[in-house]
This record gives structure tokens, C-alpha cells and sequence, in this order.
């Protein structure tokens, strides 16, 4: 990686890798969330819904209990998925 600084205009998104999920360019198994840390998923998603994405979007996908589990695990780290708002952040 080049260290310099280059403007927002000028970020190109490449498209995710082959092996690594089409939405958040992430190696992760299908049933599990998308990682709402990716950058490709936040310029994806923005570019889609015009907003970023939160966890309830990264896991929107998942089963009931899978849901359950990644709330147990966020709430762990103090992340509250009810807190979030739409817009994030
Ligand atoms: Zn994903």
C-alpha cells in the first residue's frame, strides 16, 4: 500500500475478491453477518440506501438465533443494536 494521501472522489471501490462474500468483500461463512466494518460494505451500502449501514443491516440476512447470538456477542463489546439509529455511528 502507497502511503499518501489521496481524496474521497478519487477512492475506487474494487470489486471483492473470489472466496469472499459479494456484499462486504469479507471472507465469512453465509449464515453469518456481514462484516458492517468493511468499507466496501459502507460504500456499497451507502451508494444503495444513501445512508451507512448498521449492524441490524449486516445481519438482516440471518436466522432468528443467529441474530441472537451476534446481539449477545455486540452487547458483550457495548454495542446495542437497538441504540443504533439509522444513520449510524
Ligand atoms: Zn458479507
Amino acid at each position: 500500500m502507497e502511503a499518501k494521501e489521496i481524496g474521497m472522489d478519487q477512492v475506487m471501490i474494487l470489486p471483492p475478491k473470489p472466496g469472499t462474500c459479494p456484499i462486504c468483500a469479507v471472507k465469512h461463512d453465509r449464515k453469518m453477518p456481514h462484516n458492517r466494518d468493511s468499507l466496501y460494505y459502507q460504500m456499497r451500502f451507502y451508494q444503495q440506501n444513501g445512508r451507512f449501514p448498521t449492524w441490524a443491516d449486516a445481519m438482516a440476512h440471518c436466522s432468528d438465533i443467529m441474530k441472537a447470538y451476534w446481539m449477545g456477542e455486540l452487547a458483550k463489546r457495548g454495542i446495542k443494536i437497538s441504540d443504533e439509529t439509522p444513520d449510524g455511528h
